[in-house]
């Protein structure tokens, strides 16, 4: 069997509720984000969406990402973040 490495890194809650990860600059890395690029390309004005509305809850099954404007356009929709 492969060695496994297993790397921790420290997370923290921002103010707006969103998971932070501090990368080796110590600036907190938005994890939503990060996540999104780990599997495609994600342009820097995007934003990402949570589906179901748990900030937290990063998986990519609840990941979206759209344009700053249809993102605005929903949450006014919908509770959503
Ligand atoms: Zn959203």
């Amino acid at each position: 069997m492969e060695p496994k490495t297993v790397m921790t890194v420290p997370l923290y809650l921002d103010r707006r509720g969103y998971l932070r990860a501090v990368d080796r600059n110590y600036r907190g890395v938005l994890v939503h984000r990060a996540c999104w690029e780990a599997h495609y390309p994600l342009h820097g004005s995007f934003h990402v969406h949570h589906i179901n509305g748990n900030k937290t809850d990063n998986d990519m099954s609840n990941l979206a990402a759209m344009a700053p404007k249809i993102h605005r356009r929903l949450h006014r929709i919908g509770p959503l973040r």
